[in-house]
């Protein structure tokens, strides 16, 4: 029953001020198709898959916003952010649609949002929606991720729809249904300490640290102006922010466009855009073709999370002391700025600790891994531009190829050659380099922690194997689904697809041996790179 309003002629994009978020309502959608329901996601709701199968036309209706859940009023987010080093004002969910907060135990909230089912208050000059193929991109990366134990947000639900979108050319819509605790970003607390509303400022602060890290809350902090409830709040967003990214360089996610606006307050991946996955081990890759300039480059990640923090604290600091309006005492910036040095140690601390568990070292001869075994080992795949997942699963092997004392190192290093780039493997003794190191450093370090024969080497490559990942969302796997995808007009092709390479990313991305219907497509996924899909870059709105 909804009087249908020409899409050109609604202009509801505005300027919000004083609220951090405004009701927002999901346009009606043609033909929605229930194409992916994450089993895993729908458990942390309550939910079952079967849940949504039953009635798949009901789940379409839901899940695009076409129909509204009973007592829902949904709302969209408003914040600003810091894109590309430039302060941008205010930004919003120009295209994702909060639909509510699912109560799974007192302290286990879901917040459900739409993500492309339609405009909002904060579009700006953007039309609300999302494309199949970026929209297959963000599903499976979330779960994914979770799988590989990072931080991030999750997926519900994908639905494409029959609208036409206009991008470089028309392309097909699509919705995710994503979750998270919390959708509130950097960029949330910067918006309103840009116009001064400290009270506004102090309001979603209090609400995140009530409903998201109540542990930081000290009886002092009821009775007296104690700023310092804000301080420990930086300091947690920082510790979480430090494990996100060591995460991300350890499994060699590269996110792409890391805005402040993109930042979580709890530390998790989210607006998953033009993100990859390494595959060469270089680490000025660059995923987002809109970034020339690299600032976003895989090296750069954990120096661009501190100027996110940095960006973060700023607003904190004014609530620190007696008056908002007042700059930051001396004490407060002292403070903040010990906060801020922390990251730096909390990073390195985190990500020596993941990087070890990937090169099976116990940790009590953990001083010098990261500059004597870690760290050249990169080097040499860098050398090489080797093929960093799989370079990584092959070394669980060599823990027993070591002690074997046969043919099966140098072919190792041969299967790693086959995987490099050549022309870079010519001009020195790559292989030679190679063999030296594990001969000389990574054996000799092994040995040292006990790993001297068959059982014991075998155990710490079984270790290995939960560390290294055999399959990742690769960006020429994504686009292999997506081309499949593209090519059937058969919505049963659709599910099929996408839900198998769900499976395969979010079940077994560390497991050898895969079900039947999955062996043909994980043979293909772990296998070296095709040559269309070497180099592929997105770019940002898509
Ligand atoms: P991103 O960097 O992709 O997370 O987006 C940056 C900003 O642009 C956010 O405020 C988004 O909500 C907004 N945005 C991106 N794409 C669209 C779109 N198609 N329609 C409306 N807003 C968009
Ligand atoms: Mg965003
Ligand atoms: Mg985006």
């Amino acid at each position: 029953g909804e009087i249908p309003v020409p899409q050109s002629k609604f202009r509801a994009s505005r300027q919000v001020r004083g609220a951090l978020w405004s009701w927002a309502v999901p346009i009606e959608h043609e033909n929605p198709q229930l194409v992916g329901v994450s089993s895993p996601g729908a458990q942390l709701i309550g939910l079952k898959s079967d849940d949504f199968w039953r009635d798949p036309q009901l789940a379409a209706a839901v899940w695009s916003g076409n129909k509204r859940l009973l007592g829902s009023h949904p709302w969209a987010h408003c914040y600003g952010g810091h894109q590309f080093g430039v302060w941008a004002d205010q930004l919003g969910d120009g295209r994702a649609i909060s639909l509510g907060q699912v109560y799974s135990g007192p302290s286990d909230v879901w917040e459900v949002q739409l993500k492309g089912a339609g405009r909002t208050p904060y579009s700006r000059f953007a039309d609300g929606y999302a494309v199949r193929r970026s929209s297959i991109r963000e599903y499976l990366a979330a779960e994914h991720m979770n799988a590989l134990g990072v931080p991030t947000s999750r997926s519900l639900a994908l639905v494409f729809t029959d609208r036409i979108v206009e991008r470089e050319e028309p392309e097909l819509g699509a919705i995710v249904t994503r979750l998270a605790p919390s959708w509130v970003r950097f960029g949330s607390f910067e918006l309103p300490a840009s116009r001064s509303d400290f009270s506004l400022l102090r309001k979603l602060a209090d609400y995140v640290i009530h409903h998201h890290y109540s542990e930081l809350i000290r009886p002092a902090d009821d009775n007296s102006n104690n700023g310092g409830v804000y301080i420990r709040l930086l300091q947690a967003v920082v510790e979480r922010t430090a494990a996100m990214v060591a995460a991300w360089q350890a499994v060699g996610f590269c996110h792409g466009v890391m805005n402040t606006d993109n930042m979580s307050i709890l530390g998790l991946t989210i607006d998953y855009g033009p993100y990859a996955f390494l595959d060469a081990y270089d680490p000025d890759f660059i995923c987002n073709h809109s970034d020339p300039a690299g600032r976003y480059a895989f090296r750069e990640q954990p120096h661009v999370a501190l100027w996110n923090l940095v960006r973060l604290a700023g607003p904190l600091s004014r609530l620190v002391g007696q008056d908002p309006e007042k700059d930051a005492s001396s004490e407060t910036l002292e403070a903040v700025t010990q906060t801020l040095n922390s990251f730096g140690s909390e990073f390195s601390r985190k990500y020596a600790e993941l990087m070890r568990r990937k090169f099976g070292l116990s940790s009590d001869h953990d001083i010098a891994d990261m500059a004597t075994i870690i760290q050249p080992y990169l080097d040499l795949l860098e050398r090489g531009h080797t093929d960093y997942t799989f370079a990584m699963r092959a070394l669980c092997d060599v823990p027993l190829l070591l002690l074997q004392k046969d043919a099966g190192l140098e072919q190792h290093i041969d299967a790693l050659a086959a995987r490099s780039d050549c022309s870079r493997l010519g001009s020195s003794d790559w292989r030679g380099d190679m063999r030296a190191f594990y001969e000389s450093v990574y054996g000799p370090r092994l040995a040292a922690q006990g790993v001297i024969d068959r059982d014991s080497a075998k155990a710490v490559g079984a270790g290995m194997r939960l560390a290294n990942p055999r399959h990742v969302l690769r960006n020429w796997v994504a686009q292999d689904v997506i081309g499949r995808v593209d090519k059937s007009d058969d919505d049963d092709d659709h599910v099929r697809y996408v839900d198998q390479a769900l499976e395969l990313l979010a079940t077994h991305a560390f497991d050898d041996t895969v079900p039947e219907h999955l062996k043909d497509m994980a043979e293909r996924y772990a296998g070296p790179v095709p040559q269309w899909g070497e180099g592929l870059q997105c770019s940002c709105s898509s």
